[in-house]
């Protein structure tokens, strides 16, 4: 069977891995994210180490990235602040070093493609994964395949009408304050509460952890009714570190069904799910980059 290099990119660390189609992983590593030129050259050192002849290589990497095949500039980092890796060319060197496809994709849109691949959604022909964490972002997948326009979808960046009871919060988005990433982002609720909803539920913010659960949720649920109305997924897929809070996710769905007012064909309660992959979900991604890359 062949092997496939999979790169899974993050803003602290990137992690590698040696996988076979079926979604075996047999060989990780891991590089603390410093500068382009030493990740990318320790990357390719050490599937040479592994003596790895890939089939294809597939890239799921934090962003923006651009994604448009025609650009001169495809499979480079765009407009990010993180130092050193604003216009940083992810492919490039992997091409160059090895003889084989290379996939590059948003690390949202790889676990959109692995969720529905062999997670949440794999008894569905569409699905849309959201990712609410330090950012917000969304993937969708339909037939197979992920939507994508200009560039890869900012779904964390949609606007969403205000809580009444969060009227004062200007919202934490650089560009544009309270759209929904600005609200319901984890810096979004240590901006207003001071910790994540989970710390502040096990310490003495109990009070404060229910509220600001209740405002997070409520905004999630308008974003969940706005992606039903505009893509109607058969599964929505809730992932990130602020949805491990206990007891968001059915807030969500509640909401969700509240402000979609039974018109969808799809019910929040059954459409509205967790990820069904778990902490190999990032190099799964990666990995279904490279499957499709090699198909394409
Ligand atoms: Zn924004």
């Amino acid at each position: 069977m062949g092997q496939y290099g999979v790169i899974e990119g993050g803003g602290t660390k990137f992690v590698l891995g040696i996988a076979d189609a079926a979604g075996t992983i047999s060989a990780r590593h891991r590089i603390a994210t410093t500068t382009p030129d030493e990740v990318l050259s320790a990357a390719i050192e050490w599937f040479r180490a592994q003596d790895l002849q890939p089939a294809a290589i597939g890239i799921a990497s934090f962003g923006p990235l651009d994604l448009d095949r025609a650009s001169p500039s495809w499979g480079h980092v765009t407009r990010t602040t993180k130092p050193h890796w604003n216009g940083a060319d992810l492919a490039g060197p992997f091409i160059r070093a090895f003889d084989c496809p290379v996939g590059v994709e948003t690390d949202v849109n790889g676990a959109a493609l692995a969720e529905s691949r062999w997670g949440a959604g794999k008894e569905h022909n569409s699905l849309l994964y959201l990712t609410v964490g330090t950012g917000i972002g969304g993937g969708f997948v339909s037939g197979g395949r992920l939507l994508a326009g200009l560039s890869h979808p900012e779904m964390g960046h949609i606007r969403v009408p205000r809580h009444r009871d969060d009227l004062g919060f200007a919202g934490v988005c650089s560009f544009h304050g309270d759209c929904l990433e600005g609200l319901a982002s984890g810096p979004a609720i240590i901006a207003r509460w001071g910790d994540s909803l989970s710390k502040l539920a096990q310490g003495e913010g109990e009070s404060e952890a229910g509220a600001g659960a209740g405002i997070v949720a409520w905004y999630l649920g308008q974003a969940v009714c706005n992606f039903q109305a505009i893509l109607e997924p058969a599964r929505i897929v809730l992932g990130g570190g602020v949805m491990s809070t206990p007891g968001l996710l059915d807030k969500v769905r509640h909401y969700a069904r509240e402000a979609g007012g039974g018109y969808f064909v799809g019910d929040p309660e059954q459409v509205v799910v967790a990820p069904g992959l778990d902490s190999d979900s990032g190099l799964l991604g990666a990995l279904a980059v490279a499957l499709a890359t090699e198909s394409a």
